[in-house]
């Protein structure tokens, strides 16, 4: 069966998104299914040449993009990309709070601090960051929806990563108080926790390592960005109208037993 999103006519017509993390993986699959859906996409990343690349693809389909060069654990990078998304296409509306990294594997009691520092900073205080400035961006629109990559590891814990779980939770908790705040203004305010997918951020993953990890999805398989693009597009559309401040899973089944 194809695992190929039929995008919704338009729904996003006249929005501006703004993707962290989106010159790869589940970032690049999200840009495409919201520029199919009619948004405006700002794709913000640290690899400023992949964020151009991904640019030219969206542009070369038809649709409205811009590359914006962000570090997301740099605020000054976060607000001054908000900005330029602000000014290059009058609003924002929508924010993807993807850009991510998974740190290297080895028990809490070994855990190099800097690797600690590094992980938090990035997977967590980078959607804090972002959200810091997107929210009053958004508010100004008159409203819109904000998504936060978490993980399966937003609620489970997963031994050799413990900067990676830990943030992963913060974000699950940050994405809850934020919705609360923002509910009454016309912000939803949602979590994605992706099981393992099919993306370059298991590129260091050697086959043995891999087919342990697929082992732990019922599906039987890793998961593809384009799975976890569409629930993510789901959460941002009109159609989630009433879902706020929750963790939404796209996992194979890894979290069901
Ligand atoms: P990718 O590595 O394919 O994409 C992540 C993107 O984020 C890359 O372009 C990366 O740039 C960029 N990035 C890294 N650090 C920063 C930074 N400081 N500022 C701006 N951009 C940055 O990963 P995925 O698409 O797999 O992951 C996307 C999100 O999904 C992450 O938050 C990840 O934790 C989460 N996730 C992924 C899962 C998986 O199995 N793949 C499972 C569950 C959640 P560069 O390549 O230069 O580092």
């Amino acid at each position: 069966m194809s695992t190929t999103p039929t995008p919704a006519d338009q729904e996003f017509a006249g929005r501006t998104a703004l993707i962290t993390g989106g010159a790869s993986g589940i970032g690049l699959a999200l840009a495409h299914r919201l520029a199919a859906g009619g948004a405006s996409v700002v794709v913000a990343d640290y690899d400023e040449a992949g964020a151009r690349k991904a640019v030219a693809e969206l542009e070369s389909a038809g649709a409205k993009a811009a590359a914006v060069a962000m570090d997301v654990t740099d605020p000054a990078s976060v607000e001054a990309g908000v900005r330029f998304a602000v000014d290059t296409f009058g609003a924002l509306h929508l924010a993807v709070n993807n850009a991510g990294i998974g740190g290297p594997s080895s028990p809490t009691g070994e855990y190099a601090v800097e690797d600690w520092n590094r992980v938090v900073a990035t997977n967590l205080s980078g959607v804090f960051y972002s959200m810091r400035y997107e929210l009053p961006a958004i508010v100004a629109a008159g409203g819109g929806a904000v998504v936060n990559m978490s993980s399966i590891l937003g609620t489970n814990g997963f031994a050799g990563s413990p900067a990676y779980v830990a943030a992963k939770h913060g974000v699950v908790g940050l994405t809850k108080t934020a919705a609360l705040e923002y509910a009454a203004r016309d912000v939803r305010i949602n979590a994605v926790g992706p099981g393992f997918i099919d993306t370059p951020l298991l590129r260091n993953t050697d086959s043995a390592a891999r087919d342990h990890l697929v082992s732990l999805h019922p599906a039987g398989r890793l998961g593809t960005a384009e799975e976890v693009a569409e629930l993510a597009a789901f959460l941002l559309s009109d159609r989630a109208s009433f879902i706020h401040g929750s963790y939404h899973l796209v996992d194979g089944g890894y979290s069901a037993s």
